[in-house]
């Protein structure tokens, strides 16, 4: 198991941003209403992951280090209707499997649990006093793989990687108060009072944020809404814009390109709006399912919904212009 968590590692644990990722999205679905993350150099380091949310007990929090050891999915049609961000259970196997954990937790009913793990294997356990939530540090990332240590690039770069999907994040839950501390400095603050305009002024500028204007639009089998950028506010990069599918934050090229259309000629070649788009609809229609990354994502319907994004903010942007 051991073998197979390390392989395992490889595809779910591609850098600290992926470590960042899954232990965010884990405090996420534990129902944490503030979750904070301190980084050091970059996460190379250490990573450290505070949540408010739901705990666990002895048994679970040993349990959450075995490979599929999910709490989240109870009968086999789940996979089908997934609205948790985690379900494959093999994310803490595959990170303990090749850095060094500390773990923290109580459920708030029993005394808290204090977990360590060297490799994956636990070399200690005790009760600990702790209020209810999670406290998880992971330091000496890969450690044990010396190999994928020499793929990383430098500092800032794995740092960016990181920063974005706490933007993300923070953008696809505003009732969730986000902070980012990179070697004691604080990159990213959010109050969780679910106002995404005041989570874009944190993350891209008050004055930018002022320059945003709301689009919405339902189909029959969608709804879409968000904030859009007024034409004169562009990017050069694709990657503010950004799409959430039923909470969960997706890359889709079609989705991003109907944005795009929807500007027409308002938008300079080349040049991309900031957007922050959520878009719902029945979990049947997003194969969730596609890659442990999970960032790709099938939806059904296409030729209703990409419609319906472009009109939603074509309309949106002719209101605000004229
Ligand atoms: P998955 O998220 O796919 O279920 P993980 O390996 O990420 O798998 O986590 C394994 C299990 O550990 C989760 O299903 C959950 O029960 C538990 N767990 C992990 N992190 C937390 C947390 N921050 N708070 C509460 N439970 C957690
Ligand atoms: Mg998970």
């Amino acid at each position: 198991e051991w073998l197979s968590n390390k392989i395992a590692a490889g595809e779910v644990v591609e850098r600290p941003s992926s470590v960042v990722k899954e232990l965010v999205e884990n405090a996420i679905d534990a129902g944490s209403t503030s979750i904070e993350v301190f980084l050091e150099e970059a996460g190379l380091t250490s990573i450290q992951v505070t949540d408010n949310g739901g705990g666990m007990d002895e048994e679970d929090a040993l349990k959450s280090f075995s490979r599929h050891a999910t709490s989240k999915l109870s009968k086999e049609q789940d996979l089908f209707r997934i609205r948790t961000l985690g379900f494959r259970g093999e994310a803490l196997a595959s990170i303990a499997s090749v850095s060094k954990v500390n773990l923290k937790t109580s459920d708030g009913e029993h005394s808290g649990v204090e977990v360590e793990l060297d490799g994956g294997h636990v070399v200690s356990m005790k009760p600990t006093a702790f209020r209810r939530g999670t406290d998880i540090t992971v330091s000496q990332l890969f450690f044990n793989t010396p190999a994928r240590l020499k793929y990383l690039k430098t500092i800032q770069t794995e740092l960016g990687h990181s920063i974005d999907y706490m933007n993300r994040l923070a953008l696809g839950y505003p009732e969730i108060a986000f902070k980012l501390v990179h070697n004691g400095g604080t990159l990213l603050q959010t109050n969780g009072r679910g106002n995404v305009q005041q989570v874009i002024a944190a993350i891209y500028g008050v004055q930018n944020a002022k320059k945003m204007i709301t689009f919405s639009g339902e189909s029959h089998d969608y709804k879409v809404h968000g904030f859009a950028s007024l034409p004169e506010i562009t990017r050069a990069s694709k990657n503010y814009m950004s799409i959430f599918v039923n909470g969960r934050f997706v890359k889709h090229y079609l989705v991003q390109k109907a944005i795009v259309h929807a500007y027409h000629t308002y938008l300079p070649i080349e040049r991309y709006p900031i957007v922050v788009m959520y878009i719902e609809g029945d979990p049947y229609l997003t194969d969730v399912n596609v890659h442990p990354a999970k960032l790709q994502i099938r939806l059904s319907k296409e030729q209703e919904l990409l419609p319906l994004i472009e009109e939603a903010i074509r309309k949106a942007i002719r209101t605000a212009i004229h």
